[in-house]
């Protein structure tokens, strides 16, 4: 009788560890983006939306004045708004987006359960992190910066992310849950 009372207060305890920690998996705190559950990689607060302004398209394959197509996909963000972890991975180096500059500055990351896959985020200030450190699917990883102070306010600032498979660059928007971009 004893043996069975334990049992249930064990079962109990177990259950609702088990309930809490599901709560702070899904609602978060500490930096953590409440991702939805599916399989889709969320870099900003969703919904995703993509860039189309007066300055340019923000789709893979938009023209650009260097005459390169477009190789990742704009995400409107404003600036100082958080940037997170789209999958489990390590940060493998931090670029520079321009040759011209050293104030905008990129990362990449390598996803943890496949290594063929790299992720370049331009735009983005890396806060706590650096080269070789491990982030989960939803944490905080940096910071946006305000690109438009380059350009032209007319240009909504936004986070560019692009995918590399195999080292091959692949269009990423397959994995992103676009909304509809907003009309403007
Ligand atoms: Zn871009």
């Amino acid at each position: 009788m004893e043996v069975n009372k334990n049992a249930k207060y064990i079962i109990a305890v177990g259950a609702l560890l088990l309930l809490s920690r599901k709560l702070l998996g899904s609602f978060g705190g500490g930096g953590r983006l409440r991702v939805p559950n599916d399989s889709y990689w969320y870099f900003v607060k969703p919904p995703q939306i993509m860039r189309n302004d007066s300055e340019g398209k923000g789709h893979w394959g938009a023209p650009r004045n260097n005459g390169k197509p477009h190789k990742g996909v704009d995400l409107l963000a404003n600036k100082g708004e958080a940037v997170y972890a789209p999958f489990d991975c390590v940060v493998n180096r931090t670029l520079l987006v321009y040759d011209w500059s050293n104030k905008w500055i990129g990362w990449e990351v390598k996803s943890i359960e496949n290594p063929n896959i790299r992720v370049k985020f331009f735009y983005c200030v890396l806060d706590k992190g650096k080269v070789g450190q491990t982030f989960k699917r939803g944490d905080k990883l940096g910071v946006m910066q305000g690109i438009n102070e380059q350009y032209s306010p007319a240009m909504y600032n936004h986070l560019h992310v692009e995918l590399w498979e195999n080292n091959v660059n692949k269009d990423i928007t397959p994995y992103l849950n676009l909304q509809t971009p907003t009309p403007q």
